[in-house]
């Protein structure tokens, strides 16, 4: 099994679902090396961006890397000569550590062409209700540029840092990870906030789709987090929500990659809309346990790592097959037969380990994004003569019920 090949599902149905001529802006890359042992040179990022076009773009910093003291000087003078290079096709921030003089750091990276501020309060262990986090984000509002904030795994609760962007409604605060470690917090707390971003780099695709339920589309930008995410694969995630959520070809534009430009280029955010996903949303009892499935097979393989392990997945994909072979599928069946090729081509490269196993995984990803995201409402056992598909909006008919397809769901 040949991994372009296995792939070849979903480059197609993302090159249809992606608008043509759109601007794709990942909005959370990172550049150099970790402590926890990943990496990423120039050419391996921008060889994950021209996986998506060669005009492919990218927001990207420093990792948690072994020589960040002081200040994230050296790594960050790294990723600026790295985007230097990019051909413009990078934007660098900046990676502060609040500990160490950070607006120094800030203002230096600033005039050598940062356009932004990256803080990771888990992996720097810092808070925000204090007068450092105060002078960054006095910072940033003088040089009107964005700060993006790990708001993922590993998180105490964040009231804290929604207060401070209250105070400072001008800075453009981008909270990554869809914001999981308070998603519910950020959403309510800051619905008024007139700059706040959402960027989609998270590993459950719910956390994505429930980001879409509570946060207008207007403040969601695609991300991938590479290397710990593929923009390719979070772009496929970004697309088929932006398809379940009945978005119009403009409203995708701005996911992909719009909002984020009008941010590097300081324009004004457009105005945002009651969030588009509905909070109650019709589901196949087939497909939320192959979800469930995918899910534990990635939890095995980041459970035994770092780095995971991704052949402990294997016992949690075959259950996810066992799944799809139902001789009375219902209205799922085209996507289980979707997802059921995926994670056979998966299987087989896991088994065969070596350097594929971390593609094999995105495979096993896109299954679990179809899973998740198949607009069911709109699809029945007989072809839909209208056309149907993923572009038409699930909310434009009320939903099947199981109880009127007789015998379909019993
Ligand atoms: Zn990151």
């Amino acid at each position: 099994m040949d991994l372009v090949e296995a792939f070849e599902p979903v480059r197609a149905e993302l090159e249809e679902l992606l608008p043509d001529g759109a601007i794709v802006l990942d909005a959370h890359t990172h550049l150099g090396r970790d402590e926890d042992g990943q990496s990423l040179d120039l050419a391996a990022l921008i060889a994950f961006l021209d996986q998506i076009s060669p005009a492919a773009r990218a927001v990207t910093f420093a990792l948690h890397d072994p020589e960040r003291v002081p200040a994230y000087q050296i790594p960050n003078d790294r990723v600026l000569a790295w985007a230097a290079e990019s051909n413009g096709r990078l934007y660098p921030y900046c990676r502060l550590d609040p500990g160490q003089d950070p607006v120094r750091e800030a203002q230096r990276c600033l005039a050598l062409g940062a356009r932004g501020i990256k803080l990771h309060p888990r992996a720097q262990a810092f808070g925000f209700g204090n007068a450092a986090a105060e002078w960054i984000w006095r910072a940033a509002q003088e040089a009107n540029v964005p700060i993006l904030i790990h708001a993922g795994r590993g998180m105490p609760p964040m009231d804290s840092l929604a207060e401070l962007a209250l105070g400072y409604p001008d800075v453009v605060l981008v909270l990554a990870h869809a914001a999981i470690a308070d998603q519910g917090l950020f959403a309510s707390r800051l619905a008024d906030h007139p700059n706040v971003l959402y960027d989609t780099a998270t590993f459950s695709v719910f956390d994505q789709l429930e980001l879409f339920a509570r946060v207008p589309v207007e403040r969601i930008v695609f991300a991938s987090d590479v290397p710990y995410g593929r923009p390719v694969g979070a772009l496929y995630a970004a697309l088929r929500i932006a398809a379940y959520a009945g978005l119009g070809e403009g409203e995708t534009r701005a996911l992909v990659g719009g909002t984020m430009l009008d941010v590097l280029e300081g324009r004004p955010l457009a105005k945002p809309q009651a969030p588009r996903v509905p909070e109650i949303r019709p589901t196949s009892g087939r497909l939320a346990r192959i979800n469930a499935y995918v899910l534990m097979a990635f939890a095995a393989a980041l459970g035994s790592g770092p780095p995971p392990d991704f052949g402990r997945g294997l016992p949690f994909i075959a259950m996810a097959r066992a799944a799809c072979r139902d001789p009375d599928p219902g209205p799922a069946g085209p996507a289980l037969e979707r997802i059921d090729k995926l994670l056979s081509a998966a299987e087989l490269l896991l088994a065969a380990g070596g350097k594929q196993l971390r593609d094999a995984a995105g495979l096993v990803m896109a299954a679990g994004v179809i899973a998740a995201t198949e607009p069911f409402v709109r699809q029945s056992t007989s072809p839909d003569p209208r056309g149907g598909g993923l572009a038409t909006s699930h909310q434009a008919e009320p939903p099947v019920r199981h109880a009127s397809r007789s015998g379909t769901w019993s």
